[in-house]
């Protein structure tokens, strides 16, 4: 294929995304990413990805290779959407609040615009195509900067000129050859605003997140939040976005996510009615976004540390209930969050629950705050 019917198809797919409401396009070979390749095996290595969450060598090599995604992949057209909207995180004590990205689905909403325009490079260039947005088993990020998409900010995350690091990233692997587009000339400076703000130090290095203290990373999984990373927590339900509200280049951006976007959870929620929430009232509240696809008893733990934080004192009645919870995670971080609200007025709660309490760890919670009493 020639460079100028290249240019034309460049020119066709840039056509097709602007009309699809895409916020941004850019395209990049499907080479490996050997760099990436080199910083995951220096984050494990340096300990910042947690034991559990480590990938085994095949998915690495599927990570860091379009061609996991598409045999034949011979480029991969990146792509991204706005998510902001400018409606602002409510401090009201009682509620738990949502991470802008996470309000709707907007990997769902790219990713269904990334399929329109990918029909039509099926039909007009016989193109074979893999669309994804949020794909686990591909290294967006770096594909997203290696296409001119976006630079890399020290907080690890993809920062689009115009729309700041307010967006989703998603992607078309192709195997149509399109000439690809250069990585931009643009990096933070100076500027580490965003290390200074994290609650927890999680950016261990500029453009590293040590994924064991990171909020974000945290709130997604099952298990206990360490002791100081609840003292940190604040009001958040799910996802933290500390890092991103202090960036410069997140100032004076366009609200240019979509209206109506799919499965909007709002802003955020009151966390006495997540605390208590059951599985079939966490599906009909949350189904199709992402906070949906975790599962109910991690958003639950993340209502119970946020809870122990709001010095909302009517909050301890739903935390009480969950003493009697089934899972020892929603007890022992229950425990916690009484002790944190009501302090030496927990005491009677704490030493009943060692009465009766099996489970050793949430037995140690109970300690734990008795001995901080004492
Ligand atoms: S998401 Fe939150 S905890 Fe994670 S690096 Fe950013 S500010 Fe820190
Ligand atoms: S806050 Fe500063 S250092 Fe961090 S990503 Fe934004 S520009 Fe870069």
């Amino acid at each position: 294929m020639d460079t100028v019917k290249q240019e034309d198809i460049k020119k066709r797919i840039r056509g097709l995304a602007g009309a699809a409401g895409i916020s941004g396009l850019g395209f990049t070979t499907a080479a490996p990413l050997e760099k990436t390749r080199r910083h995951f095996d220096e984050a494990i290595a340096e300990g910042h990805i947690p034991a559990g969450s480590v990938p085994s060598e095949k998915t690495l090599a599927r990570l860091v290779d379009p061609a996991g995604r598409l045999k034949t992949a011979k480029t991969v057209v990146t792509a991204c959407l706005s998510y902001h909207t400018g409606e602002p995180t409510p401090d009201d004590a009682g509620l738990g609040t949502i991470a802008p990205y996470t309000r709707a689905n907007y990997y769902g909403e790219l990713e269904s615009r990334l399929a329109g325009v990918a029909a039509v490079m099926e039909e007009e260039f016989g193109a074979t195509t893999r669309v994804s947005s949020n794909y686990v088993s591909l290294a967006e990020k770096p594909l997203a900067a290696r296409s001119g998409l976006g630079f890399y900010g020290k907080h690890g995350i993809i920062i689009s000129p115009g729309y700041g690091s307010f967006i989703v990233l998603g992607e078309i692997v192709t195997d149509l050859e399109v000439e690809p587009d250069e990585p931009l000339a643009m990096n933070c400076g100076e500027c580490t605003a965003c290390m200074k703000a994290c609650p927890t130090g999680a950016i261990a290095k500029p453009g590293r997140v040590n994924r064991k203290v990171c909020i974000q990373y945290i709130g997604e999984r099952r298990g206990s939040v360490p002791h100081d990373i609840r003292e940190v927590w604040g009001a958040r339900l799910y996802g933290c976005s500390t890092c991103q509200d202090v960036c410069p280049f997140n100032r004076d951006i366009p609200a240019a996510a979509p209206e109506a976007p799919r499965a909007y959870v709002g802003s955020a929620a009151p966390l006495a009615d997540v605390i208590g929430i059951g599985e079939a009232g966490f599906r009909k509240r949350f189904d199709g976004n992402q906070i949906g696809m975790r599962e109910v008893n991690v958003i639950r733990r993340n209502a119970i540390v946020a809870a122990g934080s709001s010095g909302v004192e009517a909050l301890a009645a739903p935390l009480e209930i969950c003493l009697n919870d089934p899972d020892p995670m929603i007890r022992g971080h229950a425990l916690w969050a009484l002790a944190r609200l009501l302090g030496r007025g927990a005491r009677g709660v704490l030493e009943s629950a060692l009465v009766r309490e099996w489970d050793p760890e949430t037995r140690r919670e109970a300690e734990t705050a008795l001995d901080a009493m004492a």
